[in-house]
């Protein structure tokens, strides 16, 4: 068959450690609303969105068109030195949704990208190598972000130019203080991230990076306040918030536009990519303007920004806001919750249900609560054959992360919470 052809030919030419999804990996061939379609012409509901990369969806006519007209202006990529109409608006489109006084915006073409350079303007604008991380997160493939991924499967093999201090508070089902109330589990959370501050650093910390729902780490969800809390404590140190809204960004967690803001919190500066540009490369940081001019050595990003990019990230961002998705990401997100809780009473195999919105986390167990990563490549592989890609993750890879486009319908996600019941009960 041609994709073991192929999947021979990426093995010989390709890393090792390059993660590819199932024993016989699909290619996929063309693509349609939530839908995809492999080389053998089998056709799957796409519950993980590329890679929560298209939140609108598949073949959308106003991002073709949006990017076709650049490309019939012959500017394929000229140069980011030259002024480019679509990034600017971009920007200010952002810097006003970022809700951060003065914001300015410097794009980018990943969230690994976009995260290098937020702990970039942080480091310098403090002077300080020193940053915090949540355990179990994730920010990234380049050497500061690994640095700051809390989790040994990403991070193992890299060497860190910065000095990462680790805190609480992300995973909380498999957190010492598991089985708390929220209150005392957020005053045992900051509890530790005064002490880690006191007793680990010499107080001096550039920034604190949080992901507002961690996604790589499995779809974790820390009680609403937790980050307001640390940013109070932060704030005594003068140490700078800042928020990887990679996977939490562009309303996708239903309640609001960006996750942080579930917590009251405005941090200093917020990163995003994979959602904003529908599959396109395009990532950036949004900042206060004071500290994104702290970074006085000319610079550019070669591709970061380019006119195709920010053409279709911007008719993205229109959609987005146009069709109100925030809005059905709630909406669909509360039934998506509703109907796996009612799976999971039946199941023991689920140890836990949680998320926002279209960013929904199966959390699969063994008999004595232990991670279940067999289980959850059972899910993995059973979803498939019943017509549904999803996500898996999780520190222990134990964990199913659903996070379809924000495009969803009704009737999709009925159809996802069949072949998921059946893909459970096989697991
Ligand atoms: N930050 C978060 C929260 C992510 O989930 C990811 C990727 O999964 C990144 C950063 C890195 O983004 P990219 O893969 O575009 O470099």
């Amino acid at each position: 068959m041609a994709h073991k052809e192929l999947l021979a030919r990426h093995r010989a030419v390709m890393p090792k450690w390059l993660a590819l999804y199932y024993d016989e990996p699909i290619e996929i061939a063309s693509a349609s609303g939530r839908r995809v379609t492999d080389a053998e012409g089998t056709t799957y509901l796409d519950f993980f969105a590329g890679i929560l990369t298209n939140a609108i969806g598949y073949d959308v006519a106003e991002i073709s068109d949006a990017i076709r007209s650049q490309l019939d202006t012959g500017v394929l990529h000229s140069s980011t030195l030259y002024l480019i109409k679509s990034q600017v608006e971009l920007a200010e489109k952002v810097a006003e949704l970022s809700g951060i006084p003065d914001a300015k915006v410097f794009f980018t073409n990943s969230g690994t990208e976009a995260n290098e350079t937020a702990l970039m303007l942080a480091t310098q604008a403090r002077r300080s190598e020193q940053v915090l991380a949540l355990r179990n997160s994730y920010h990234g493939r380049a050497f500061a972000t690994v640095a700051v991924t809390g989790n040994r499967g990403w991070s193992a093999s890299a060497l860190s130019p910065i000095k990462v201090s680790w805190v609480h508070g992300g995973y909380r089902y498999r957190s010492p203080f598991k089985g708390l109330n929220d209150a005392d589990y957020v005053k045992a959370c900051v509890d530790d991230l005064r002490e880690i501050i006191e007793t680990t650093t010499s107080g001096d910390v550039a920034c604190m990076i949080v992901e507002p729902i961690q996604g790589v780490g499995g779809f974790t969800s820390p009680p609403d306040g937790l980050f307001r809390a640390f940013k109070d404590v932060l704030d005594e140190y003068g140490i700078l918030f800042v928020s990887d809204e990679v996977q939490t960004g562009w309303g996708r967690t239903g309640e609001h536009f960006w996750g942080i803001q579930a917590h009251d919190v405005v941090p200093d500066a917020m990163t995003f990519a994979k959602g904003l540009g529908n599959g396109l490369a395009i990532g950036g940081v949004v900042a206060r303007g004071d500290l994104m001019d702290t970074i006085t050595a000319n610079s550019i990003s070669t591709f970061g920004g380019n006119p195709v990019s920010t053409a279709g990230a911007l008719a993205t961002l229109n959609y987005l806001l146009d069709h109100d998705l925030q809005a059905n990401a709630a909406k669909l997100g509360s039934r998506l919750l509703g109907g796996l809780r009612e799976l999971a009473e039946k199941h023991p195999v689920i140890g836990d249900v949680r998320g926002k919105g279209l960013m929904v986390g199966v959390e699969l167990v063994g008999p004595e609560g232990e991670p279940n990563p067999g289980a959850a490549t059972t899910v993995l592989n059973e979803a498939k054959a019943g017509g549904l890609l999803v996500g898996k993750g999780g520190l222990h890879g134990n964990v199913i992360r659903l996070a379809p486009p924000m495009t969803l319908t009704e009737d999709e996600l009925e159809e996802a919470l069949g072949i998921l019941a059946q893909a459970v009960s096989r697991a």
